[in-house]
């Protein structure tokens, strides 16, 4: 690890939280940063700098990057295909974070910069059936990204690609396809299926009601990241000299059908599903091309889909059970699902 200080912004995220401790636990100097209130990350790192900023602001980027060597920006108002299909321009304002931290990134002579881009970057024309070919990096063009929130991951994209022909200054990019694990949000609405699946099936073990609702017909295929994979792969990125795009993803593909067939059996019961076409279900099929990733890093997420979830289910399911003790289901409200400060 490089000596200097690393700031994280989104760290009390859930992938970012996780980031900060790996770099902690490999010795480095740590800035997490923000703008929910400290008692509503995910997790929180004592030894990190920890610091309570709206990054939409550039004051606040400059005082967020000052000293960095290092910059990763993982903030973003985001969630699951409920949350930016509902919510496409809170999403797209993300374009302020990453504005305003590039800029003050490279006023600051920040050495490196990461930026956390998304498969939504991806022509939706090319993920119209659940066999679809994997997406390689060149797939994003012509564009037709997620409306909202693959606009705003695109186009935050290209200014990193021109901060750098431009400036000289040095950012890597990754597209991660969808990331789960323990600590991510698994209730309150920006949830994503893998943890509201482990979520209605713990619900569904711990009441003794079998039944649970599933959005679409379970026929849509995805991969799925575990976030041990997602953080080795980011700072694997961000020491490269890979200067594109580049997909940071399972490339293990699965039907949510199938999902649910996984959690079924590490939680020990089957469910009755009930399926809802009329919620949102975002493509039909998405998978990873890892070509590029395994040619420059001789590595990819190889984290297998079952012993992921084996651990995200086990945290849900304790996050499930506590909260029935405590009597709180009906008003529950999970952490980053408060209302935060008014957004712009
Ligand atoms: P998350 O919502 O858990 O973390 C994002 C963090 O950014 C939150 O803690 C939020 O409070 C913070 N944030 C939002 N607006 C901010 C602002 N104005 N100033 C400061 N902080 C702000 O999401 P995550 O799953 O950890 O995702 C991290 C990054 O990875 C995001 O950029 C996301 O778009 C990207 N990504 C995630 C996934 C996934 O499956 N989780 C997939 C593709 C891309």
């Amino acid at each position: 690890m490089d000596e200097g200080l690393a700031v994280v912004a989104g760290g009390g995220g859930f992938i970012g939280s996780q980031l900060v401790r790996r770099l902690i636990a490999e010795g480095a100097k740590v800035r997490a940063v923000d703008y929910a209130p400290r008692e509503d990350w995910q997790q929180v790192s004592p030894q990190a700098e920890n610091v309570v900023l709206d990054l939409r602001l550039s004051a606040a980027c400059d005082e967020a990057v000052a000293e960095a060597k290092a910059v990763y920006n993982l903030a973003a108002d985001m969630g699951g295909m409920g949350f930016i299909e509902a919510n496409k321009a809170r999403c797209m304002l993300s374009v302020l974070i990453n504005t305003h931290l590039l800029e003050a990134a490279a006023r600051h002579q920040v050495a490196r910069y990461f930026f956390a881009s998304s498969a939504c970057v991806y022509s939706q024309d090319k993920q119209r059936t659940p066999d679809i070919v994997p997406l390689k990096e060149s797939d994003a063009y012509p564009a037709d990204p997620e409306d909202g929130y693959g606009w705003e991951k695109l186009f935050s994209e290209r200014m990193c690609r021109h901060f750098t022909e431009d400036f000289g200054f040095v950012t890597r990019v990754a597209r991660y396809h969808n990331v789960y694990g323990p600590h991510g949000t698994w209730t309150g609405g920006r949830e994503k299926a893998p943890a509201a699946l482990c979520r209605k099936i713990a619900e569904a073990k711990i009441s003794g009601n079998h039944e649970i609702e599933i959005w679409g017909d379970g026929g849509q295929t995805r991969t799925f990241m575990y976030v041990d994979d997602c953080v080795e792969g980011t700072l694997k990125i961000m020491g490269s000299d890979i200067d594109v795009p580049v997909n940071l993803g399972s490339a293990e593909m699965v039907t949510i059908n199938g999902l649910v067939d996984v959690i079924e059996d590490i939680a020990g019961i089957r469910v009755a599903r009930r399926y809802d076409l009329a919620a949102p279900k975002g493509v039909r099929g998405r998978n990873s091309d890892n070509t590029l990733i395994r040619e420059r890093l001789g590595w990819e997420p190889l984290t297998p889909l079952r012993t992921g979830l084996e651990t995200t289910y086990r945290w849900i399911y304790d996050q499930v059970a506590a909260d029935a003790r405590s009597g709180q289901q009906a008003a529950r409200v999970g952490p980053l699902q408060r209302p935060r400060r008014a957004t712009a």
